[in-house]
C-alpha cells in the first residue's frame, strides 16, 4: 500500500509518495526546496532516499526545483515526453486561460522561466511504478499541457497535477470542490481526461492547487458543471 503525503510548497502542492520506497512526484516553484525537504522529513524521509522524482507536467510551479532536488538524491528525473517542448524552453510559454481570470493570470504567467533538465524516464502512459517501490501507474492526462499525466495507485487514488484543481484562489477557498484550473492548452481534451481519471480511479484525488478532492465529487461537477464548456 503507497501512501500520499502532501507537501505545502507556496503556490503549488507537491507530493512524496511513500511504498516500499518513496518517490516526490512535482517540486514547488524554485525557493520552495526547504520546504519540500522539511516536509519529507516529517515523513521520515531523506531526499537522498527519493527513488524517482515524477511529474505531473512541466510547468514552473511544478517543476521549481526538480534540478537541485535530483542532484541531492541521485535519483531519476521523469515526465512524459509530450512536455518535452517545455522542458527544452525552460519556461511557461504561452498559457490559455479559462475564463476571465484564467486570461488575466495567463498573461501574467506565461512564459516564466525555470531551471530545467531532460528526462532520465519517460513517464509514459501505462509505466508501472512497482520498481520504484510504488504500486500504481502513470495514466497520461494531457489537456492542461500535452504531456500532464496522473499518478494513479492500485489503492483507487491518484495525483492528478493540474487537470482540474481545488476551489477558488489557487486553491485557498473550499479547497475540495472541483473547479476548473486556470489555464488548459486545450479544454476539450483537459475534460476528456477527466473522464479517463474517473474511469481509472475510486478514492480520494490529490491536485496541483487545493484539494484533495473526493471521487465523488468531481463525478458530479463532471455530470453538470464540467459539460458546460
Ligand atoms: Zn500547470
Amino acid at each position: 500500500m503507497s501512501v500520499i503525503h502532501p507537501l505545502r510548497p507556496r503556490y503549488s502542492n507537491a507530493y512524496l509518495v511513500v511504498g516500499d520506497r518513496p518517490i516526490l512526484v512535482d517540486t514547488g516553484s524554485r525557493g520552495d526546496a526547504a520546504k519540500i525537504v522539511a516536509g519529507c522529513a516529517a515523513a521520515g524521509v531523506k531526499i537522498r532516499d527519493l527513488a524517482l522524482i515524477l511529474h505531473t507536467h512541466v510547468h514552473s510551479d511544478h517543476f521549481g526545483n526538480t534540478v537541485d532536488l535530483a542532484a541531492e538524491a541521485g535519483c531519476p528525473v521523469a515526465y512524459h515526453p509530450g512536455d518535452q517542448p517545455i522542458a527544452i524552453r525552460g519556461d511557461n510559454g504561452p498559457l490559455r486561460g479559462v475564463g476571465l481570470r484564467g486570461r488575466i493570470l495567463a498573461r501574467l504567467l506565461a512564459h516564466l522561466p525555470f531551471r530545467t533538465c531532460a528526462a532520465d524516464i519517460d513517464a509514459e502512459d501505462g509505466v508501472r511504478l512497482d520498481e520504484f517501490g510504488i504500486a500504481g501507474s502513470v495514466l497520461h492526462t494531457p489537456g492542461h499541457t500535452p504531456g500532464s499525466i496522473s499518478v494513479v495507485l492500485d489503492s483507487g487514488e491518484a495525483i492528478i497535477g493540474d487537470v482540474i484543481m481545488g476551489g477558488w484562489a489557487g486553491g485557498a477557498i473550499r479547497p475540495t470542490k472541483p473547479n476548473f484550473h486556470y489555464f488548459a492548452d486545450d479544454l476539450p481534451t483537459a475534460m476528456a481526461s477527466v473522464d479517463c481519471i474517473l474511469a481509472a480511479t475510486s478514492s480520494r484525488l490529490f491536485v496541483g492547487h487545493g484539494g484533495p478532492i473526493a471521487h465523488e465529487a468531481v463525478k458530479r461537477w463532471r455530470a453538470s458543471n464540467g459539460r458546460r464548456r
